[in-house]
């Protein structure tokens, strides 16, 4: 099946999705989809995330991705992918190894009002019990397929449905890349500066986020507010 292009949430789908992974039951479904629409992170960096990536910082809790990290996320050690690379994880690129700041808030821009975002505490939590974030990348499409469809993102951006293997009916179609886009337009919507957005999400030069500005154009309401 072809991949169609990445196509990032609008600042009302942001919302949605959002209340979205509110509804999910599953704690470590909200930890993946927060870590994608919050961090920024790629699926693949999220199913590697482990503890030793996240540390206090300056400005509280950040994840630091590293140049390599050994995958135990198989069914018997490393998973499919790096066990090609003799066990070890890679971020996709160089700029991948980079320090992230996991935001206790966000600004909703759509409704004009900041918010908690959840995600340290989730991270706290499920790092007490937990070495590694781990999941196929199947399992990570699925919880975002979920929280979509508690959003209703099948209405947003003409996004409609799309059928998945394992769900029983169809579901919106939202992709997990759209997250890491989403998250890059919301930087810019908080006018965060893009040698900051370059870094903290892993482009290798700053012109590779012109996309996302354009995509920030196209939202009807955008009230620009510092995040
Ligand atoms: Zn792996």
């Amino acid at each position: 099946m072809a991949r169609r292009e990445q196509l990032p949430l609008n600042s009302r789908g942001l919302v949605k999705f959002v209340d979205g992974i509110e509804k999910l039951e599953k704690p470590k479904s909200k930890l993946i989809c927060k870590l994608l629409v919050f961090t920024g992170l790629r699926n693949q960096a999220v199913a590697h995330l482990s503890k030793e990536w996240v540390e206090d910082g300056m400005n509280g809790m950040q994840i630091r991705v590293p140049r390599e990290s050994v995958c135990d996320i198989g069914e018997s050690g490393a998973c499919a992918t790096c066990s090609e690379r003799g066990g070890v994880w890679v971020p996709k690129s160089d700029a991948g190894a980079r320090l992230v700041p996991v935001v206790d808030e966000w600004y909703d821009h759509y409704n004009d009002v900041r918010k908690p975002s959840g995600l340290p505490d989730l991270l706290n939590w499920f790092f007490t019990e937990n070495d590694v974030v781990g999941g196929s990348r199947n399992l990570i499409n699925r919880a975002v397929k979920r929280a979509a469809l508690h959003g209703n993102l099948h209405n947003e951006q003409g996004r409609g449905f799309v059928e998945m293997d394992d769900m029983p009916e169809p579901v919106p179609d939202v992709m997990a890349h759209d997250l890491r886009g989403s998250w890059a337009c919301q930087c810019i919507r908080s006018d965060i500066m893009k040698f900051r957005i370059r870094a903290w999400g892993g482009w290798s030069v700053v012109l590779l986020l012109d996309k996302y500005a354009r995509c920030v154009g196209d939202v009807t309401v955008d009230v620009r507010k510092k995040l």
